[in-house]
């Protein structure tokens, strides 16, 4: 299926069905934590107009997104004590996307340290919550 499944988990996220560990949110856009994070402050940057990906996204939706994904990058480079950030961007399976509304990953880095899986381990509850209040208050 090519199509946009408005029943996508990141469409209930974003219509509040199922919980997420939220950053920040506007008119465009919900911020939150990827709940199986590769590196520590793993976040996620998700437009609300409906997408599939970048391959059928409306070029006005993504021309908001990159100051957004920018102002993450910074306050999750901070927040984290990261040496480097990680910006991805998947589309369709063989992209290795895995959810298909479209979103971008903010990834802190470490000299030296590789990332986990994609889409692998759970992460714990409580430190999503606390690297979620840590993204925030690095926001301001
Ligand atoms: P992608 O492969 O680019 O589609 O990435 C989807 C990402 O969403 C993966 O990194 C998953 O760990 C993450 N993910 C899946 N379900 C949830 C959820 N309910 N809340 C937050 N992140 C999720």
């Amino acid at each position: 299926m090519t199509t946009y499944d408005p029943d996508n988990i990141f469409a209930k996220i974003l219509r509040g069905d199922i919980p997420c560990h939220k950053v920040y949110e506007d008119d465009a856009a919900l911020v939150f934590m990827d709940v199986m994070p590769q590196s520590p402050g793993h976040t996620l940057v998700v437009p609300k107009a409906p997408s599939r990906n970048l391959l059928d996204a409306d070029p006005a939706v993504l021309a908001k997104m990159v100051p957004l994904v920018q102002k993450i990058a910074i306050a999750a480079k901070a927040a984290f004590n990261a040496d480097g950030i990680t910006l991805w961007q998947f589309n369709e399976p063989a992209g290795g996307q895995t959810v298909f509304h479209l979103h971008y990953h903010v990834i802190p880095r470490y000299e030296g340290q590789p990332l986990r899986a994609h889409a692998g381990k759970m992460e714990d509850a409580e430190v999503l919550k606390a690297n979620a209040a840590k993204l925030k208050a690095a926001l301001g």
